[in-house]
């Protein structure tokens, strides 16, 4: 997917792609279990690394309308979750500038 450097993370607990096993969060980084995504049970995450972002999208949720772009692993290009860009909705506006990632598609890797 055109990016050779990928960035390794160290933490107790390292969640990477379940295809490829890129790092892609430390638990130490994770917001809240309590998501929901387009595959069962997602995270919300305050830092993702070796995704690459898609362009913006309005879309509407159980919280309301959220500007958010699509992640992809940068190794394999499987779409991971997104993030959010705006959030209209005073109350969710903490999320604004995280990441969701699918519990499904996510594996603990050994580090
Ligand atoms: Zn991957």
């Amino acid at each position: 997917m055109g990016m050779t450097h990928r960035e390794y993370l160290w933490g107790d607990r390292i969640y990477g792609c379940s295809k490829c096993h890129t790092h892609l969060a430390a638990i130490e980084s994770m917001v809240s279990r309590a998501f929901t995504g387009q595959h069962g049970r997602a995270y919300l995450f305050d830092k993702v690394v070796n995704v690459i972002t898609g362009g913006p999208a309005e879309r509407t949720m159980t919280t309301g309308l959220h500007t958010v772009r699509d992640i992809y692993c940068c190794k394999c290009g499987t779409t991971l979750g997104w993030k959010y860009d705006r959030a209209y909705e005073t109350s969710q506006r903490y999320k604004e500038g995280k990441f969701i990632l699918e519990r499904n598609l996510l594996v603990d890797v050994e580090i």
